[in-house]
C-alpha cells in the first residue's frame, strides 16, 4: 500500500535530490565544533552508517567555517552549514564548499544580509533552507499574530521567500519547526497549502528518548502520511547516531524508503514465557544493528505459540525447556541452546540474506527440527497446561462479579 505524496520542485544537495518525487532523505546534525575537523568527520561516518543522507554541522565562527572547508571534500555525504546569527558566517561556508545552507529568518533579519547570501548562493549553485523556528521567531511577527501561531510561521518563511525571489533565488526548501506537535502539523499543513517548495519536517527540541522519539514520530508522520514532507530530521538530545537510525525506522515502518535494517519483532511475552522476551529481543537489536540485513526476524517467548503467532517473519526464535527453535517463513528448521539464541538468529539470517530463505531451509532436517518443537511443546503443555496466563479462572470471576451485581 502507498499514499500519495505532494508535489513539489525538486532540488539538490550534493548528490542528494530533495523534493519532486525523490526519496524522502534523512537529516542529522553533528554535535562536535565544527573545528574539530577529525572528531566532526567520526561523527558524520557514523551517521553516513546509520543510514543519513545528509549532515548539518554548524558554523558559528570562523574556526568552523575553515573546519568546513576541510570537512566537505572528506565527508561522505553532503555538508548543510547551520548558520546562526552572522549573515557573514554563511559566506564563509559557502567559501569552505558547503552544499547547502541553513538560515534562521528570525536571527538574521536585515533584507540586504539575506538578499547578499542568497546572490552568493545562487552564483554557486546552493540551495538554502529557509529554517523557520517557533523558538526565535521574529518580534514583529510574533506581536502581529499575538504570539507564536502557524499563521506567523508560515508568514515568516513567505517573508523569506520573497527576499530570496527579489535576487532570483528559488533553490529553497522550508521548515516551520515547533516544540509543540499540533503547532507545527497546522503550520507545515498551511505552509503546503501555499508554496510547492520541498519541505524538510521536524519537531524541534523534542526533548530526550524514549519522549522526544514519541513527539517527533507523532508529528513527522502525522504529515508523512498526509503525502507532505521531503526531508526530515529527528531533533532529538542523544547521540545523533539515533536521529538518523529514527529516521531510517520510520521512512522504512511507513514503507516510504526501501528496508534496509531487520524489522525485529518479539511477542510481549505472557504467563507462558520461557524466557526474558524483553532481554532476548534487546539483544537481538543490538546485534543487528548495524547489519544491512532486510529481514523481519521475531523472537517468541515460547514454542508453544510462538512459531505459529509469528508465522510470516522470515526467521524467527521460540523459546521452550532451555532451548531455542529457530523458524524459517514458519518451518522448524534447527535447535539450539537457550544462551546461542541470539547468536544462531545472525547466523541463520546472514545466510539467508545471502542466499535466500529456501536454501537455508534445503541444508537442515525440518522433520527432526519439528519433532524437537513438537516434544518440547508437549512437555510444556503438560506442565502449564493450556491456560498458562490463567485467563480462565479470570473468566470465571467475571462471570461471578457480573452475575452477582
Ligand atoms: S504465548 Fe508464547 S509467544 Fe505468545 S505472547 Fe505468550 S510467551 Fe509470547
Amino acid at each position: 500500500m502507498s499514499f500519495e505524496r505532494r508535489q513539489t520542485k525538486q532540488i539538490h544537495v550534493g548528490k542528494v535530490p530533495v523534493g519532486g518525487g525523490a526519496p524522502i532523505s534523512i537529516q542529522s546534525m553533528t554535535i562536535t565544533k565544527t573545528a574539530d575537523v577529525e572528531g566532526t568527520l567520526q561523527q558524520i561516518y557514523a551517521l553516513a552508517a546509520a543510514g543519513c543522507d545528509i549532515v548539518r554541522c554548524t558554523c558559528n565562527e570562523i574556526e568552523a567555517a575553515e573546519g568546513l572547508a576541510q570537512i566537505v571534500p572528506r565527508s561522505p555525504v553532503p555538508i548543510i552549514a547551520d548558520i546562526h546569527h552572522q549573515y557573514k558566517m554563511a559566506l564563509a561556508a559557502l567559501e569552505a564548499g558547503v552544499h547547502g545552507l541553513r538560515l534562521n529568518p528570525g536571527n538574521i533579519r536585515k533584507p540586504e544580509h539575506i538578499k547578499a547570501v542568497a546572490m552568493e548562493a545562487r552564483d554557486r549553485n546552493v540551495p538554502i533552507r529557509i529554517g523557520v523556528n517557533g523558538g526565535s521567531l521574529d518580534p514583529a511577527l510574533y506581536e502581529k499574530h499575538g504570539g507564536l501561531t502557524a499563521e506567523a510561521m508560515v508568514e515568516s518563511a513567505l517573508q523569506e521567500i520573497a527576499y530570496f525571489q527579489e535576487v532570483d533565488f528559488d533553490l529553497i526548501k522550508i521548515s516551520v519547526k515547533a516544540s509543540n506537535v499540533p503547532l507545527m502539523v497546522e503550520a507545515y499543513r498551511q505552509l503546503s497549502a501555499v508554496t510547492d517548495y520541498p519541505l524538510h519536517l521536524g519537531v524541534t527540541e523534542a526533548g530526550p528518548l524514549p519522549n522526544g522519539l514519541i513527539k517527533a514520530t507523532a508529528g513527522i508522520s502525522t504529515l508523512l502520511l498526509e503525502g507532505i514532507g521531503d526531508t526530515i530530521r529527528y531533533s532529538l538530545t542523544a547521540d545523533p547516531v539515533e536521529e538518523a537510525r529514527a529516521g531510517r525506522q520510520l521512512l522504512e515502518s511507513l514503507g516510504l524508503r526501501e528496508r534496509k535494517n531487520v524489522d525485529l519483532i518479539a511477542c510481549p511475552s505472557c504467563g507462558r514465557a520461557e524466557i526474558d522476551v524483553i532481554e532476548v529481543a534487546n539483544r537481538a537489536m543490538r546485534a543487528f544493528e548495524d547489519k544491512k540485513i532486510p529481514l523481519q526476524i521475531a523472537v517468541m517467548g515460547c514454542v508453544v505459540n510462538g512459531p505459529g503467532e509469528a508465522r510470516e517473519a522470515d526467521l524467527g526464535i521460540a523459546a521452550g525447556n532451555k532451548r531455542g527453535h529457530l523458524f524459517v517463513k514458519g518451518r522448524n528448521v534447527a535447535v539450539v541452546p537457550e544462551s546461542e539464541m541470539v547468536e544462531a538468529l545472525v547466523d541463520w539470517a546472514t545466510f539467508i540474506h545471502e542466499h535466500g530463505a529456501e536454501a537455508a531451509i534445503a541444508r537442515v532436517d525440518t522433520a527432526l527440527a519439528e519433532r524437537e518443537a513438537a516434544k518440547d511443546r508437549n512437555a510444556l503443555l503438560e506442565e502449564k497446561g493450556d491456560d498458562a496466563n490463567h485467563s480462565n479462572e479470570k473468566i470465571v470471576e467475571i462471570r461471578k462479579t457480573i452475575s452477582s451485581n
